[in-house]
């Protein structure tokens, strides 16, 4: 029997890990944040000191050691073996992240991994190209999106709930241009599936957004 695949894709802030995870955990399923294997890759370049922009040496570091584990049901990321998942919560890691995302042989590898894991598991899959791309067949697709000041506010107020500083002013322009990284690339851009299902939660809570969900799906 094939496997229950569910799609959210959108903007850098929306919510969409914090919302996946919740539908995971009610329906019994995983979650897996496509958005960590591009922050491990790009961990990957600058720990060998190759630039995110740089197509040609990152193509030649190609294939990263990238992995995807479960503890107690919670994503973990490996990059070579090793756990990183709080390292690439640095804020450098998210601009290097968009930066090495936009080259196409990165975007096709970690496709294929993503790909794999929908094969053998149920699972919520966020990201930015997940229901056009990576699985044009999911049972479900949610494109969830926010106003980015609403997103940036968001971003500020998960800082503060881990003790981190943030500055409003630069948080929304780091989200307003990974966003135009996000659309414009050439190869796999963000954008809504045309069967996919909108929702806006610019004046919603999760709670709303997760219910909003699950109502679709039977
Ligand atoms: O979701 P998150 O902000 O952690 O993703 C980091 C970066 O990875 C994004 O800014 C985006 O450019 C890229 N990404 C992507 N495709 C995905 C998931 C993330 O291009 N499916």
């Amino acid at each position: 029997m094939g496997k229950i695949n569910i799609a959210i894709d959108g903007p850098a802030g929306a919510g969409k890990s914090t919302v996946a995870k919740a539908i995971a955990n009610k329906l019994g399923i995983i979650h897996l944040d496509t958005g960590t294997m591009y922050r491990a890759a790009a961990l990957a370049a600058l720990r060998k000191g190759v630039s995110p922009l740089d197509e040609e040496a990152v193509a030649a570091m190609l294939p990263i050691d990238i992995d995807v584990q479960y503890k107690e049901g919670a994503q973990r990321v490996l990059l070579e073996g090793e756990d990183v998942t709080e390292a690439i919560r640095e804020h450098a890691i998210s601009q290097a992240a968009s930066d090495i995302s936009r080259i196409k042989q990165v975007r096709l590898m970690l496709a294929e991994l993503q790909r794999k894991i929908a094969e053998k598991n149920d699972v919520v899959m966020d990201g930015r190209d997940i229901g056009t791309f990576v699985l044009p067949g999911a049972d479900y697709k949610f494109y969830l999106t926010a106003a980015p000041e609403v997103r940036a506010k968001r971003r500020l107020n998960q800082l503060k709930e881990m003790d981190q500083n943030g500055d409003y002013e630069e948080i929304l322009k780091s989200i307003i241009a990974r966003d135009e990284n996000d659309i414009k690339r050439e190869f796999a851009p963000l954008k809504k599936a045309e069967d996919a299902i909108l929702i806006d939660s610019t004046y919603m809570s999760v709670e709303e957004v997760v219910q909003t969900i699950l109502s679709e799906i039977k």
